[in-house]
């Protein structure tokens, strides 16, 4: 198992996947506020030179760390658009005509095109089909719906803990219910998968 250690803040929001290792040093400088995790991990340690044991760390998956955290509002960053993430919150379902497909037959598509001044943004981009894509070219979506093209929802921005959601692809299941309690519109991305 190579599950990452989800880390809060001690007020109980998502800060970032951390490893095992990290998790462990937590422990070690007693920086460990609460654990959230139902399952832990457990961490082989050294031998005690005494003992000649070998010491054994248990880490929640979920734990709440002392300390200032400097990114204020949590809960409003921003994740990082990639198409990765993004097929991924689209649960890998061209947006245009409603098919799954796997990543590599799927496209960026910008709703507004960038060619007439569209962002790159989670708010102007859905996952397509290469062959939709192509189909809707750099057509506005007024100009989709005279060919019959039509969006099929509308794109939203993930706040903090849905991005931890989609950077992760070995999320254990108590790290999802916590995730998924700050989650909005994301569904489960995991659900497909096998
Ligand atoms: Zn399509």
């Amino acid at each position: 198992m190579n599950a990452k250690i989800l880390k809060l803040d001690v007020g109980g929001r998502p800060i970032a996947w951390i490893t095992r290792e990290a998790g462990a040093l937590h422990y070690c400088r007693d920086q460990v506020a609460w654990e959230a995790g139902i399952d832990f991990v457990r961490l082989r340690g050294g031998i005690a030179r005494r003992t000649g044991r070998r010491s054994v760390l248990q880490v929640s998956t979920i734990i709440a760390t002392h300390g200032v955290n400097r990114q204020v509002d949590l809960l409003n960053d921003v994740p990082a658009l990639t198409n990765r993430r993004l097929f991924r919150r689209d649960d890998h379902t061209c947006l245009y005509c409603g098919e799954q497909f796997w990543d590599f037959d799927l496209t960026r598509d910008h709703v507004i095109p960038v060619s007439r001044g569209g962002a790159d943004a989670w708010d102007n981009v859905v996952t397509a089909c290469r062959a939709c894509n192509r189909r809707k070219a750099d057509r506005s979506l007024d100009e989709c719906e005279a060919i019959g093209i039509r969006l099929l929802a509308v794109p939203f921005v993930p706040n903090r803990a849905e991005g931890l959601i989609l950077a992760n692809r070995e999320i254990l299941a108590d790290q999802m219910d916590f995730l998924r309690s700050f989650a909005g519109a994301l569904s489960d991305p995991y659900e497909n998968d096998d």
